[in-house]
């Protein structure tokens, strides 16, 4: 069997110049972890042209949805961000990643840190019921520069409380805190200052983030990783993998150049 595979675009949305979800189809024999990413893209002169993206949808969706930058002269994403409903991308049939709930040890919160398109992962999390069977709260912190760059923020916020089958869960259980870096908004400052100053805590009205009680997953720029990652570990967190769980686990959003 071939290791990619063909799909049909659904649906595209562009939430500003700089970012875009798109929706495809889904082939059956497909297998993920919720939280895992997957090779996609687009062929180019009949080659593929691929990049690691985050899938957005859950496990037991019967699509597949992506959270994509377009980056100004970026050799995928200033091809991909044309693609329109009926067009074909390429999908690797090897989903992996570290950011599932699987290589953390039991807890009692989990907190979900991310920044730009490191949301992409954790929305697929919060729409997994077994995350709210683990955790019996589920913390979800999006960084980002501007408010209109808060992708997701009514399906968070207004569609998943009140979903069919998710809504007590979410209405529950989940805490969403979005934040905003470049203009003014009620919740403002960078992940890492609101953890470090404790303002994140005192708003969620939760106890410091302490490795006894919370796992933690991150997914952000390679600064931001770098930065939380000593955080945590000052505060006694041990990071986990694929073979041995820990108290956090991470994952790059993006590869720096
Ligand atoms: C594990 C993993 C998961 C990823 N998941 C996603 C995802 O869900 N959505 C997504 O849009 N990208 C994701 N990426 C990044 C993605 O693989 C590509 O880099 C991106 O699509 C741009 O491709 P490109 O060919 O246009 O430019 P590239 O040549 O790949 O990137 C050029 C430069 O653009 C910047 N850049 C790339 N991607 C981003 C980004 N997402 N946010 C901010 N700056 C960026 C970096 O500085 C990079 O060096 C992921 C990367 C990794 C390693």
């Amino acid at each position: 069997m071939s290791a990619l595979q063909e799909e049909e675009v659904l649906s595209v949305h562009h939430w500003t110049d700089s970012l875009f979800t798109f929706t495809t189809t889904r082939d059956s024999s497909l297998r993920f972890s919720n939280g895992h990413f997957t090779m996609i893209g687009l062929r180019v002169d009949g080659k593929p042209l691929l990049r690691a993206y985050s899938i957005v949808s859950a496990n037991y969706e019967d699509h597949l949805e992506f959270l994509s930058i377009k980056v100004p002269d970026g050799p995928l994403t200033s091809r991909l961000q044309h693609i329109k409903v009926g067009d074909k991308i390429v999908v690797g049939r090897k989903p992996t990643g570290t950011l599932v709930t699987d290589y953390l040890l039991p807890g009692k919160r989990l907190y979900l840190l991310s920044t730009g398109t490191g949301l992409a992962p954790f929305m697929s999390i919060i729409r997994d019921p077994d995350a709210y069977e683990k955790f019996d709260q589920i913390i979800l912190v999006h960084g980002v520069r501007t408010v209109d760059e808060l992708a997701y923020h009514d399906l968070l916020v207004e569609h998943l409380p009140n979903h069919e089958f998710l809504g007590d869960l979410v209405s529950s259980k989940l805490r969403y805190y979005p934040t905003v870096t470049r203009e003014q908004y009620k919740t403002m400052g960078r992940v890492t200052d609101l953890i470090s100053s404790g303002k994140l805590f005192n708003d969620l009205n939760v106890p410091e983030i302490n490795a006894a009680e919370d796992r933690v997953m991150i997914c952000g720029s390679p600064a931001m990783l770098r930065d939380l990652k000593k955080m945590l570990e000052d505060r006694g967190f041990a990071e986990g993998n694929t073979s041995t769980p820990g108290h956090f686990v991470i994952e790059r959003a993006f590869a720096e150049q």
